[in-house]
């Protein structure tokens, strides 16, 4: 691409899940414009604030673009080829896989990698090195919803989408911000509203966040008692003879034991546990099994030891009112990054295998195996995100190589993420951005394209794959994810005495996705009949779109038949289990963390631009104007933030929107602008039993004033 090029291209934007067409607007080699692609169905043209400041956040001044490697801890790191960059960290990595095994390295990627990149890298650690330690930030994001649905549904397939806001009679949103999080899909709601005023809305969050301020009914429940509330809802739809008996006896099994769970949980019980009222519970019942119902969640739910409880037990009320398979009706969960689908397609989590398949199934690793060309894949789990930095912090993992994220920030509980990244014996930071927190423990910098200059495909929320393209010739030497993964595959190939040329043949991004599409034949996901030249002829299209499909499925289930062993969704038993948390003496507060409507993650890319620091300039803790008057704290007074793990000092906002005992601290700002790290110095680790994914909704704090001199 010249620089005299001038055009405009296609793509989607890089931020949240929504997975908004673009067209980009590009001269001289830079981009120009970004506008909303009137043709993708995801947003039929418009774009949020995020979405539209694109152009405003490609600063080229702090991009990194050259490789660089440090000889040792302590000494400054060099600009070098990409030749003795990759040769060294093959030497490294190959030296740790002889004397210690292939579990002694890892791969922590990203959620914004491309489903391409996420493909080579996933087969890199589990087909080249033979290791399952390849996890992502979508950990933090979406684990719980791929547990829940594979606990009653059987697989990880939303059944949902967008269209289904145009049907529904009521939509309940549960530990969402939409307004601010999701926004083209949240504007799709409100004209569905001005449309149709009878449209009942349902909020769920205990914040009275700007979509909870516009709903028919905000639940402002305690923070982390999500199951008592849905428990207590599907008991007021049996006391009442509201569920489908009908769809229960045909299409789903494990509803008995699960109405012995529920016979104890009585609305009042839950108004006790959730604080909130039974009169509201029962109304929400009522609204829920009237439907057709769409249910529409995401971080809150997810973010918690009880994640995969939460989201089940969401699910149960789907399945025990027969609102699955129809228009206006499902679960559907949100993805908070671009490509967390695309991620989970092709099996990049320690986890999980390509297309959907299970690690712990022999059958699956055999298929996998054999589908790669190599002798075999490792069957024990690899290292999920929070294990794989304990590990680190532990010496049994030792080299580690990041992708597109910024662990020394989004993870929780800083003080031992950065530890662990401290001990490590080699940190590899592959990235766009030369000044993010991470690249401070970096022994190797190596530069990566960023969105506007590479090719390949992500999936959004609702199962649909769309095209990202290149309009713009990346700076330096920075160099496409995928790319940098093969040519660094084919040298720890010849390192370890296998054939890393062979399996990673590809020269092009288009030759990448042909692989995984194959990988997917006969699965639940099959997308055999994709390819870059149909989507470019009939534009993004929603999986499954098997070998001679003309279009994908807008829902599934629609027949009531799931991909469980008898061909019935199951029913989900989960009690109420408290936060891991609970509020002591000493730290009397529970912290809740979440997003500004103007900014995202860790304002890598959005801090850049100033317009979107004019919604919200700095971090703030938010207070019950009570809890700030019982401390003397006035509002707009710097306070500080004790937790059990860090200290934050940041400016108070008084503001009821936050229940009496409550606090809400955004988690875009990190350690570059806000003294003590970001709002992760205060977060815990523990994570969910099942999807392994970190509480980092819940934590207990304190609040004092600061005296200044
Ligand atoms: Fe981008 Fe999401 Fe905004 Fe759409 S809604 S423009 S995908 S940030």
């Amino acid at each position: 691409m010249g620089a005299s090029d001038a055009g405009e291209v296609r793509s989607t934007c890089p931020y949240c899940g929504v997975g908004c067409g673009v067209r980009i607007s590009h001269a001289a080699g830079h981009i120009t414009a970004v506008a909303g692609d009137e043709t993708h169905p995801a947003n039929f043209g418009k774009l949020c604030s995020k979405g539209l400041a694109l152009p405003k956040t490609l600063s080229r001044s702090s991009r990194l673009l050259q490789p660089q490697v440090r000889a040792s801890r302590g000494e400054p790191r060099v600009p070098v080829s990409w030749d003795v960059a990759l040769d060294h960290i093959a030497d490294r990595f190959a030296g740790s896989i002889e004397r210690h095994g292939p579990d002694s390295v890892a791969f922590y990627i990203s959620g914004q990698l491309l489903t391409e990149d996420y493909y080579v890298f996933n087969k890199l650690a589990k087909g080249l090195i033979g290791t399952n330690n390849v996890d992502t930030n979508s950990r933090l994001c979406m684990s719980s919803a791929v547990a829940g649905y594979k606990a009653t549904l059987g697989a990880d397939a939303p059944p949902a989408c967008y269209e289904d806001l145009d049907h529904a009679a009521c939509l309940f949103i549960a530990g969402s911000n939409m307004a601010f999080a999701h926004p083209v899909l949240y504007r799709r709601i409100e004209e569905a509203r001005r449309k149709r005023p009878d449209l009942k809305t349902i909020v769920v969050d205990p914040r009275r966040t700007d979509t909870a301020a516009e709903a028919d009914l905000h639940l402002a429940i305690a923070p982390g008692t999500d199951v008592a509330l849905f428990n207590a809802m599907l008991h007021v739809l049996l006391a009442e003879k509201r569920v489908d008996r009908g769809y229960i006896e045909a299409h789903t099994e494990g509803f008995e034991p699960l109405e012995r769970e529920l016979s104890a949980c009585t609305p009042e019980w839950a108004a006790g546990v959730c604080e909130i009222s039974a009169d509201d519970i029962r109304l929400a019942a009522r609204w829920f099994a009237e439907g057709p119902t769409l249910s529409l969640y995401c971080q809150g739910l997810n973010q918690s030891t009880s994640g995969t409880d939460k989201n089940a037990t969401l699910v149960n009320l789907h399945l025990a009112t027969g609102q699955i398979g129809r228009p206006g009706a499902g679960p559907f969960s949100l993805t908070g990054q671009p490509n967390a689908m695309g991620g989970r397609e092709v099996g990049g989590m320690a986890n999980l295998l390509s297309a959907h398949r299970d690690l712990s199934n022999a059958a699956h690793r055999e298929e996998v195996a054999k589908l790669w060309g190599v002798k075999s894949v490792p069957d024990k789990r690899g290292k999920t995100a929070v294990e794989l930095f304990e590990a680190l912090n532990e010496g049994t993992v030792r080299c580690v190589w990041i992708a597109c994220t910024n662990p020394a920030q989004s993870m929780p509980d800083q003080a031992l993420v950065r530890a662990a990244l401290a001990r490590a014996e080699l940190v590899v930071l592959q990235d766009c951005y030369a000044d993010i927190e991470t690249a401070r423990f970096a022994d190797v910098l190596l530069p990566a394209a960023t969105w506007g200059e590479k090719e390949g495909t992500v999936t959004n929320s609702e199962r649909r794959i769309s095209r990202v393209r290149a309009a713009v010739a990346p700076p330096g030497e920075a160099r496409a994810d995928w790319e940098i993964a093969c040519d660094f595959a084919h040298r720890l190939g010849h390192q370890l005495g296998r054939d890393g040329e062979r399996l990673f043949p590809y020269t092009s991004a288009e030759e990448v996705f042909a692989e995984h599409c194959e990988t997917t034949r006969g699965r639940d996901l099959d997308i055999t009949g994709l390819s870059y030249a149909v989507i470019e002829e009939r534009g993004p299209q929603q999986w499954p779109f098997p070998e001679g499909a003309a279009e994908g499925l807008a829902r599934l289930y629609t027949e009531g038949r799931f991909p469980t062993a008898s061909g019935r969704a199951r029913f989900h038993v989960a009690g109420y289990t408290a936060p891991a948390e609970v509020p002591t003496e000493l730290f009397p507060l529970r912290l809740t963390t979440g997003r500004l409507r103007d900014q995202w993650h860790g304002m890598t890319r959005t801090g850049r631009a100033a317009s979107l620091h004019d919604h919200e300039p700095e971090p703030r803790v938010t207070m019950h104007p009570e809890d700030l008057a019982t401390r003397g704290v006035e509002d707009g007074a710097l306070v500080r933030v004790r937790g059990p793990r860090g200290t934050l000092t940041l400016r108070a906002r008084s503001s009821d929107e936050v229940r009496r005992g409550d606090l809400f601290i955004p988690m875009h700002w990190g350690g570059r602008f806000l003294a003590g790290g970001g709002v992760n110095a205060l977060t815990i680790s523990r994570y969910d039993p099942h999807s392994f994914q970190p509480e980092l909704k819940h934590a207990i704090a304190e609040v004092e004033g600061v005296v200044l001199p």
